[in-house]
């Protein structure tokens, strides 16, 4: 592949809701260039995109995947992003390196869930965009149904720049609204025609409002349309591109992937209306800067991936400057050098060694040491950061428990090494359960993510809802005493402390404090009682649960000149801690969390009452145009399954974020039954 620069690139982000068909659409686009010689199928499992077992076993995409393409003497990288909730952090990464979005809509379905989501997060980034109403061949599928119900949903910016001839069986072409020229067939070389008559009219007025539209954009076109004048079919043209980047109008193309109908009409509203990486400004954490081939160089990495085979590989964007094999260059958010081996252009799975990946342009490059997802690479000597890439946080969490022996040795690594390769992806060890706690963003993430630890690592597990990390704490004021003091043989031991212990009113960490006056506790054997009484925060009295929000003052005691040891004095602060506790009214605390779900209007009456069988409290609700907005607080025990629940309580129409706020008193009744559990596993165990 020739090289490519900052006026001759675009690199696009191919959007939708789950099976509209973008990795069928980039396969025909494939096709329709030369790249491959035969049209890959989803269904067949052998499309250039979707090459990942794991989304052959599914027929849905899960990775990002770069498919470049040379079109008309320039380049289009096609950023084919997966279109479920659970893998939004891979569409975010592929957003915040584009110039320009496609969004692809399924003629048969119109706009879904998944198409409002995604294009939320173009109007959060701004991006250029061109709609795609895809499977026009389909029974039922019908453009100017799906057009009203694209402007009714997304707005009145979306207007058709191509009308659809036929539809289903009966589907053959387009015409496009600004030449009037009809074009039927499939693959590179589509017939010209003349506009049938039958869509004449529609054709029209489609036409008409397109124009206006355009027209409305400048003001010297706007004088010219009022005043009845032609409009020149180059100023057209130019001022609908400027639009489209300015975010006034996104342009409806249509077609079909699977046919190969008007993939290259596609292509050229792609070159003709998305902007170059130089009509944009580059964002660093200084401000926006020119993008520049002669520039020192930057590079942003929005995508890891970890194979045990062919180890790390890195993908970047460069934004100025070139890129280089074999060189050197500075990760400025980790502060450190990285030394740069052969750099690869990727098409799917497909790596294409090559001397430099130029600014505009993306890349690849294998074993980096220090550089995760959202870093930056530089020129060492001259350090610059780009704004990273902002991941959504994790909404769903499961314990991993692996399966045999061999798993739990390797358990580790591997996770870390998935959670390197997906921002989206934590790993924890819960504090009192002990359990391994992945958390990512839905089910299918997290068993997609469990597969593929046994696929390249080889490590086995199961998941499972967690155990709930219960709290225990103190609500009223104690004083205790604790002499521990024995005479047995030749030297004795002794250590007696007084403490007093008060709950927080904030419940945070415990603390430790000291007012020992005339040296009852010498001063060397404070830190002992210290030590004794930290030794018993993560196993509180009532249920075995870590002790939060306690304050405990050690204020008094005595020592015997030959029997005290620091031994001593930690067993009897351990002793007195506990003895207080269970003198300060103990209860049992859970983790409450700020839940904001997010759905459309008519299904909020059943998210509430779901809520409130869930010991939910509705905080607010905030309707914006066709959606609500619910925000709720509810104990983590009752909302775990939650990602699960809502997505066959709305068919996926619903999405929510889920963040840990503070620690309420668990119910009476509760507690005794958490309590009793507690006991019976303990029994079980001993
Ligand atoms: P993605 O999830 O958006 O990448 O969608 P895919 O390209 O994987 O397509 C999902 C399903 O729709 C597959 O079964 C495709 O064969 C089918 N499909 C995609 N495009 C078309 C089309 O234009 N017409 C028809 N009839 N089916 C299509």
């Amino acid at each position: 592949m020739q090289t490519y620069g900052l006026d001759s690139i675009h690199n696009v982000i191919f959007l939708s809701h789950g099976g509209a068909g973008k990795t069928s659409l980039s396969e025909a686009m494939l096709f329709t260039t030369g790249a491959i010689s035969r049209l890959g199928k989803v269904d067949e499992g052998n499309t250039t995109s979707d090459y990942d077992p794991d989304e052959v076993k599914r027929k849905i995409s899960i990775n990002l995947s770069i498919i470049p393409l040379e079109w008309q003497k320039k380049k289009i990288n096609i950023l084919d992003a997966p279109g479920y909730t659970d893998f939004a952090g891979e569409a975010k990464a592929g957003i915040r390196v584009s110039e320009g979005a496609v969004i692809v809509i399924d003629a048969t379905a119109g706009v879904q869930v998944g198409t409002e989501m995604v294009w939320q997060y173009c109007e959060e980034a701004k991006l250029p965009r061109l709609i795609f109403i895809n499977k026009m061949d389909r029974e039922n599928a019908d453009f100017p149904k799906v057009v009203d119900d694209i402007r009714a949903k997304l707005g009145n910016r979306c207007l058709p720049l191509q009308t659809a001839i036929g539809a289903a069986s009966s589907f053959l072409g387009i015409v496009d609204l600004l030449t009037m020229k009809a074009y039927t067939g499939t693959g590179a070389q589509p017939k010209e025609a003349e506009v049938p008559a039958d869509i004449k009219a529609q054709a029209d007025s489609y036409r008409e409002k397109l124009v206006e539209s355009i027209a409305e954009v400048d003001d010297a076109l706007l004088e010219k349309y009022l005043g009845g004048e032609q409009l020149n079919q180059d100023d057209l043209i130019l001022t609908l591109r400027k639009a489209v980047i300015e975010g006034k109008i996104v342009p409806i193309l249509t077609g079909s992937a699977l046919q190969n109908v008007c993939a290259n009409r596609l292509m050229d509203a792609i070159t003709a209306y998305l902007p170059f990486p130089n009509e944009q400004k580059v964002n660093t954490s200084s401000g926006l800067i020119d993008a520049s081939e002669t520039a020192p160089l930057a590079a942003l990495v929005f995508k890891t991936t970890a194979d045990p085979y062919v180890g790390k590989l890195t993908y970047f964007r460069v934004y100025n400057g070139v890129f280089n094999s074999n060189s050197q260059v500075l990760n400025s958010t980790q502060g450190a050098n990285e030394r740069i081996g052969q750099l690869f252009m990727m098409r799917g799975k497909t790596q294409e060694p090559v001397q430099q990946v130029k600014a505009g342009d993306i890349g690849a490059v294998a074993k980096l040491n220090v550089t995760a997802t959202g870093h930056t690479l530089c020129a060492p000597d001259k350090p610059i950061k780009l704004t990273p890439i902002v991941f959504p946080k994790p909404i769903f969490r499961e314990a991993v428990h692996p399966k045999t022996k061999t798993d739990i040795e390797k358990m580790g690594s591997a996770l870390s090494r998935l959670a390197e390769e997906d921002p989206t992806l934590t790993v924890t060890r819960e504090l009192g359960t002990g359990e391994t706690i992945l958390a990512g963003m839905g089910d299918t993430h997290l068993s997609v993510s469990a597969e593929k630890m046994q696929r390249k690592f080889g490590v086995n597990v199961e998941l499972a809802i967690p155990k709930v990390p219960y709290r225990e704490t103190i609500t009223t004021s104690a004083k205790a005493e604790y002499k521990h003091k024995k005479q047995s043989g030749g030297h004795g031991q002794y250590g007696h402390v007084l403490i007093e212990m008060e709950p927080k009113s904030d419940r945070g960490e415990n603390e430790f404090t000291e007012k020992v006056v005339g040296g009852t506790v010498p001063r060397n054997f404070i830190p002992a009682v210290e030590k004794g009484v930290l030794e018993a925060y993560p196993e509180g009295i009532l249920a075995g649960y870590p002790v939060i929000g306690v304050k405990t003052t050690l204020y008094d005691g005595s020592f015997h000149p030959v029997d005290s040891s620091e031994i001593c004095f930690k067993i009897a602060g351990a002793g007195a801690f506990k003895k207080g506790f269970a003198d300060g009214r103990p209860i049992l605390l859970e983790p409450i969390m700020n839940l904001k779900v997010t759905m459309p209007n008519d299904l909020t009456g059943d998210i509430i009452s779901d809520l409130n069988t869930k010991r939910a409290r509705v905080m607010g609700m905030n309707p914006q145009g066709d959606v609500n907005n619910i925000e709720a607080q509810a104990p983590l025990a009752e909302i775990q399954r939650y990602a699960i629940d809502l997505k066959s309580m709305t068919q996926g129409r619903a999405t929510y974020t889920m963040e840990f706020d503070h620690y309420e008193e668990v119910p009476a009744q509760i507690t005794q039954k958490i309590i009793t559990q507690k006991q019976a596993e303990k029994a079980e165990k001993a």
